[in-house]
């Protein structure tokens, strides 16, 4: 079974390839803004402007052509509406006779992480530019034990490098590598928030972009910004585990790419005898591959296809039924 996954949710516009449970190509292309957050019309035509050329380097790579695809699946959502349109009708123009299956974005980056690191039951922190969610598996679906209130994490260490230290540079790459390169300084005061289970990121970005605008130096304010936001989800983390008595942290999403943060949550999971995985990085930011996998697992189990090419910006994690648990 070839199954074809595209993600076109946000920033990235991926193609995964997956043969049962291995991964033939995983290929992408990703819009990166020149300042301030992703205008979601910029990043459409971006993904209209590459999706022909990712498909195909996808399909040479897997060596594969379009006639020896079984499956087709998209994510459906959530996302930003253009981006998600342009997956949607691209996998209902390749899927034509064949069958389609919308795919949760969220959910899929949990599947790929739970097949590669091979663990049944974890503690899902999914740290993305475009989340920032603290997930169990409980009676039939992942459930959302801690969210932000407010901006992603990955979107706020973005927006913090671009307003100071990237202000004057052509941003060539997310800022989350360029933080953890910065973040040499000593610790200044930042403001922490977590409220219950919950967080929000955008009173630090804010008072840390005010801070170097008062000529804090930005080797300081990395280390800081890092350290607070980190220890912040930290902290929801190990009471989703003490609540659940789930004994595996699973990091997923692009800021698991940081090597502070997964020190800061091995520590912890050392100090209370659980253990912690984190996706490789190739499969922790937004791909193709995660949609691919999904789709073959949402298959197995029942899933019905679509030819609707419908998508909904919305669809939250919690509001699908898991059923290859
Ligand atoms: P995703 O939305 O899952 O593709 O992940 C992209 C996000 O991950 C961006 O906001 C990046 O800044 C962030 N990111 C990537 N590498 C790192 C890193 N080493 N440390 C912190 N954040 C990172
Ligand atoms: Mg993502």
């Amino acid at each position: 079974m070839i199954c074809l996954g595209i993600e076109s949710t946000a920033h990235t516009f991926g193609i995964g390839i997956v043969e049962d449970g291995e991964i033939l190509a995983n290929e992408k292309d990703m819009f990166v803004p020149e300042k301030g957050g992703i205008n979601p019309l910029d990043a459409k035509n971006h993904h209209e402007k590459v999706k022909q050329k990712v498909l195909e380097d996808a399909l040479a790579k897997a060596r594969i052509t379009k006639k020896d695809i079984d499956l087709v699946a998209y994510a459906a959502g959530p996302g930003l509406p253009p981006c998600l349109k342009v997956g949607a009708l691209f996998a209902k123009e390749l899927g034509k006779n064949k069958k389609v299956i919308e795919v949760n974005h969220a959910v899929a980056h949990i599947e790929i992480g739970r097949h590669v690191c091979g663990i049944l039951d974890p503690i899902v922190v999914y740290v993305s530019g475009g989340n920032t969610q603290i997930i169990g598996y409980a009676a039939g679906r992942y459930r959302v034990f801690g969210e932000t209130q407010d901006i992603p994490i990955g979107n706020a260490i973005d927006v913090f490098i671009r307003e100071t230290y990237g202000k004057d540079k052509k941003a060539e790459t997310f800022g989350g590598p360029i933080l953890e390169r910065l973040a040499t300084g000593k610790y200044l005061e930042l403001p922490y928030v977590v409220k219950g289970m919950d967080l929000s990121f955008t009173g630090i970005t804010t008072a840390a972009i005010n801070k170097f605008r008062k000529g804090e130096k930005i080797e300081d304010l990395c280390f800081s910004f890092q350290e607070t936001c980190f220890a912040m989800l930290t902290e929801v983390t190990e009471r989703a585990l003490a609540h659940t008595g789930k004994k595996d942290v699973l990091l997923v999403g692009g800021v698991a790419a940081s090597k502070a943060f997964r020190q800061m949550i091995e520590v912890m999971c050392d100090e209370r005898g659980a253990k912690a995985f984190t996706v490789p990085p190739e499969l922790a930011g937004d791909q193709g591959a995660m949609i691919a996998w999904n789709g073959v697992l949402a298959h197995i189990n029942g899933q019905k296809g679509t030819r609707k090419a419908d998508f909904n910006p919305l669809w939250r994690v919690d509001q699908v039924d898991v059923k290859w648990m």
